[in-house]
């Protein structure tokens, strides 16, 4: 019987399995890919992680890695299918086995969302692509287009705008969402072109690969085809709450409802990171998170005889 089982080792699970582990709990880490990191390890630079300032997202992974295992935290490959809340003792099923313990943490963090448009999926891999750092070298010298407005798609563009002839970002609105530090630097490329007010209507294709975007106006109503051979798509994200709604309340757009203290509407069951309601999704805020939850795991099983 563990104390604790923690689902997900990117910043917020691998911050919980430093801290149970430095307060004597029987304590593991599931993690269903191959490498610790979760969303960051797909981002090329982290600019506000305080103490290693321009820091690569794979580097900082590795470094929270390297912590957890020197300390001796345990961790273990598999994928959770399952949950149970059988009261104290909660069952947690993986492919390989069932595994019991007092508390859980769901550490699950988040995916992207996809735009829904046509050509999306039939150009995903083509062209259509989530993941800048990850496909961005096959742009060299290419026209490309980033959609969305948030951290994610600056974050994005100043990558692209790097080594890409042209950048279009594509937002909605005429403002963006994004951290003004962000922004200030995506401004100094001259290859970024900014497509204000419009919408992405269609991935058009040729030959089988990406060749355009069309675009939608909003303030004018009219289409018009950018002519691009990627397409960077970073409309926000989704919370890795499924399977887990029948457990513990979720809000209407999934994420696992819970505070600070990352405790959940289910005894004995926390949540920390991007899979939980909160106002500000960093790696600052998912690493607070990771220390905040193993206090309440702490506070938990001290208050009931096993
Ligand atoms: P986000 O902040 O939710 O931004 C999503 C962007 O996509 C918004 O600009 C939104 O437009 C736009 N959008 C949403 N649906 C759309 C649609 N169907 N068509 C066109 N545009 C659409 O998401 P994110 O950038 O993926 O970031 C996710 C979380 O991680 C955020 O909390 C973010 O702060 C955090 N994060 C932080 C950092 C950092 O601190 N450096 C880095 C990466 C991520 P509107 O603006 O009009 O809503």
């Amino acid at each position: 019987m563990y104390d604790l089982i923690i689902i997900g080792s990117g910043p917020a699970g691998l911050t919980a399995g430093i801290y149970a582990e430095r307060a004597g709990l029987k304590a593991l880490v599931l993690e269903r890919n191959f490498m610790s990191g979760g969303q960051i390890i797909d981002t090329y630079e982290i600019d506000n992680y305080p103490g290693l300032m321009g820091i690569n997202g794979f580097d900082l992974a590795q470094k929270m890695r390297e912590h957890a295992d020197q300390l001796g935290v345990a961790f273990k490959m598999a994928e959770v299918q399952q949950v149970e809340d059988l009261g104290d003792t909660k069952k947690v099923h993986t492919s390989e086995e069932t595994l019991l313990t007092k508390t859980v943490l769901f550490a699950t963090g988040a995916h992207h969302s996809s735009l829904n448009i046509p050509g999306e999926a039939e150009y995903a891999g083509k062209g259509v692509s989530y993941c800048a750092t990850c496909d961005g070298a096959f742009y060299k010298n290419k026209d490309v287009a980033v959609i969305g407005g948030g951290n994610v798609a600056i974050e994005d563009a100043i990558f692209l705008a790097r080594t890409c002839r042209k950048v279009y970002v594509v937002h909605r609105r005429d403002q963006l969402r994004a951290q003004k530090a962000l922004q200030d630097k995506l401004f100094e490329f001259d290859n970024v072109e900014m497509v204000w007010h419009h919408t992405p209507v269609k991935i058009v294709g040729e030959d089988g690969k990406t060749s355009g975007l069309l675009v939608h106006d909003k303030s004018i109503g009219t289409d018009k085809c950018l002519e691009v051979s990627g397409v960077f798509v970073a409309v926000g994200i989704v919370p890795n709450s499924k399977g887990y709604e029948h457990i513990c309340a979720c809000d209407q757009k999934g994420y696992i409802v819970a505070g600070e203290d990352c405790r959940t509407s289910a005894p004995g069951f926390f949540a920390a990171g991007d899979v939980r309601t909160k106002e500000v999704r960093q790696v600052a805020t998912a690493v607070g998170d990771g220390a905040n939850a193993i206090a309440s795991v702490e506070r938990y099983l001290n208050t009931r005889k096993w």
